[in-house]
C-alpha cells in the first residue's frame, strides 16, 4: 500500500458499484479509479481513495455504478425505419408492385449518408440508455461510414461484412438486395474483411464475422465463416430460427432440425453466437447445451411474431442449463433499446419460469461481452478492463426507496435512470446529454433521411387518426 495516493485520470466515488466480475461483487460504498482507457482500481471507497487521487472526481451520489451495457444484436442502419413499417400484423409483408419486401426496398434505397445518419441516431440512443457497445448484424453496406458515425458519438461497435448469404430459398430478402446478391464467390471475397479493424488495439469499432443465417447460407459458407472467425479470433454470428415458416423450410431443406445440423458441422462452439432461437426442438436443445455457443435473445420479437401460439420459449431453460444468453434489440421499432430485461422477465413468468433481475443484468453486460467476443476487454468493472462505466441518477422516483438497487435498476427504472456514461475512460454522456455530438443535429439528419427513404420506398407512415393541417 502506498503511503501517498497515486494520481489517476478519473476517480468515481460514492457509488453503489455493481462490478459483474467473476464473483459478482457489489460495493455499496464503492469507488473506481481510471487511468487512461483502463480501470486501475475498484473496491470499497476507503480502500480505493487511500491508494488513488483523481485529477477529475465524479461523485455518483450513492447511485448504482455498473459496466456499460452491451446490445448483442442491432441492425444499426435500420434505425430510421421506426414508424415506417406497419405494426399491424395483418398487413402484407410484401410491399408495392415490385414484390420486394419493405425492408428490402429500404436497404436498396440507402446511400452512405443514410447509413451514417441512422447509425449515428442509433448510437446516440444507445449511449443515452447506457449502452457502450453493440454487435451489428452484418447488414451494413458502407462500414467505414458507420464506423465513423459510431466513433463520433463515442461508443463501441463490432461490425461484420455486408450480407453474407448464398441461398435464397428460405429467406426472401436474400434475393432482394441489388448490392448484395446471394453468391458464395462474393461472400468468400469479403469474408473476414472487417477484422482488419482489430489490428488497432484501441479501435472503438472492431470487426467480427457475421453471416446472415436463417437458411440463407450453404454449409460451405457457414464453414468458411467459422474458419474465418477462428483465424481472426472473433465470433461467428448469425440469425437463426426466428419464426415458424422459416424454420419449416429449413427442416425440409436439411432433412433435420437446424441446430442438429450445425452441431454435426462442428459449428457450435464458444466463438459462435446465434440470434433469436424462438423455435427449438428437444434434439436442438440437447445439441446446444454444453456446446459453449452463445445465444442472443430478443424476447419482444418472440411476442411480436406470436411464436407462443405454437412453441414455448426455450431460452429461459437454456439459461438455466448454463448456456451463455445475452439480449439484443434487433431494430428498436415498437420498443427502444434497453427494454429487454423487463420483457424477458415477464415472458419467463408467463410460461411459469423465473429469471432473476440479476440474470437479466448479466445478459446486458458480462454475458453480452462474451457473446460479442469481447469478454476479456469489457462487460465488467475489473482492474485491467476498459473503463466503460455507467453512473445512474438518484433524481428519479424509480431509483427509490433503494431497498434492492439492482432490481430497481434492471426491471423498474431500466435505462431511464442513466445519467453519465464513460467509454474508454472518456465521458461521452453527462446529465443525460451527449458530450461529443450535437444531439439536435443528429436527430435532424435522421429525420430527413427517414422521410426521404419512406418516400422512395412508398411507405406511408403515420397515425391512423386524421391529421389536419
Ligand atoms: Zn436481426
Amino acid at each position: 500500500m502506498n503511503s501517498h495516493p497515486a494520481v489517476c485520470d478519473l476517480l468515481i466515488r460514492n457509488g453503489y458499484v455493481v462490478t459483474m466480475d467473476g464473483g459478482r461483487r457489489v460495493f455499496p460504498a464503492g469507488a473506481i479509479a481510471v487511468e487512461g482507457k483502463r480501470i486501475v482500481a475498484v473496491g470499497p471507497e476507503r480502500e480505493v481513495t487511500a491508494a488513488w487521487r483523481g485529477r477529475r472526481v465524479i461523485d455518483a451520489g450513492g447511485a448504482p455504478v455498473h459496466p456499460g451495457l452491451i446490445d448483442g444484436h442491432y441492425h444499426v442502419t435500420m434505425h430510421g425505419t421506426r414508424g415506417a413499417m406497419s405494426d399491424d400484423p395483418s398487413k402484407p409483408a410484401l410491399g408495392g408492385a415490385s414484390g420486394i419486401s419493405p425492408y428490402g426496398q429500404w436497404f436498396n434505397a440507402m446511400t452512405a449518408e443514410d447509413e451514417y445518419a441512422s447509425a449515428q441516431h442509433a448510437s446516440l440512443e444507445m449511449l443515452a440508455n447506457g449502452y457502450t457497445c453493440f454487435l451489428e448484424a452484418g447488414t451494413v453496406f458502407e462500414t467505414d461510414a458507420v464506423a465513423e458515425a459510431v466513433t463520433a458519438v463515442g461508443i463501441r461497435a463490432v461490425l461484420g461484412d455486408p450480407f453474407l448469404w448464398d441461398l435464397t430459398g428460405s429467406m426472401a430478402m436474400a434475393a432482394e438486395l441489388d448490392r448484395a446478391p446471394a453468391d458464395l464467390a462474393r461472400c468468400l471475397s469479403v469474408i473476414g474483411r472487417e477484422c482488419r479493424r482489430n489490428e488497432d488495439p484501441d479501435a472503438l469499432v472492431r470487426g467480427h464475422v457475421a453471416v446472415y443465417g436463417s437458411g440463407s447460407a450453404s454449409d460451405d459458407l457457414l464453414l468458411a465463416g467459422k474458419e474465418a472467425a477462428d483465424r481472426h479470433g472473433v465470433v461467428l454470428n448469425q440469425h437463426q430460427s426466428l419464426e415458424a415458416g422459416g424454420v419449416a423450410r429449413e427442416d425440409e431443406r436439411l432433412g433435420r432440425h437446424p441446430f442438429v445440423h450445425f452441431a454435426e458441422l462442428g459449428l457450435l462452439a464458444e466463438n459462435t453466437t446465434y440470434v433469436h432461437l424462438n423455435i427449438l426442438r428437444e434434439d436442438e436443445v440437447e445439441a446446444i447445451v454444453g456446446s459453449g455457443m452463445n445465444v442472443i435473445w430478443h424476447p419482444a420479437n418472440y411476442q411480436f411474431y406470436a411464436v407462443g401460439r405454437t412453441t414455448p420459449p426455450r431460452i429461459p431453460d437454456l439459461h438455466g442449463r448454463g448456456v451463455n444468453v445475452a439480449l439484443g434489440s434487433d431494430i428498436a421499432k415498437l420498443w427502444t433499446i434497453g427494454e429487454g430485461p423487463l420483457v424477458g422477465y415477464l415472458l419467463a413468468r408467463e410460461w411459469g419460469g423465473y429469471l432473476t433481475a440479476e440474470a437479466m443484468f448479466e445478459m446486458q453486460t458480462c454475458a453480452a461481452a462474451r457473446a460479442a467476443g469481447l469478454g476479456d476487454r469489457i462487460g465488467s468493472l475489473e482492474v485491467g478492463k476498459r473503463a466503460d462505466i455507467v453512473i445512474r441518477s438518484q433524481h428519479r422516483g424509480e431509483s427509490h426507496p433503494g431497498l434492492n438497487p439492482v432490481q430497481e435498476m434492471v426491471l423498474i427504472g431500466r435505462t431511464r435512470t442513466v445519467d453519465t456514461v464513460i467509454v474508454d475512460g472518456e465521458v461521452a454522456l453527462r446529465g443525460g446529454r451527449a458530450v461529443r455530438v450535437d444531439e439536435d443535429a443528429v436527430h435532424a439528419a435522421s429525420r430527413a433521411s427517414a422521410r426521404r427513404l419512406a418516400a422512395i420506398t412508398g411507405q406511408t407512415p403515420g397515425t391512423i387518426w386524421p391529421e389536419t393541417l
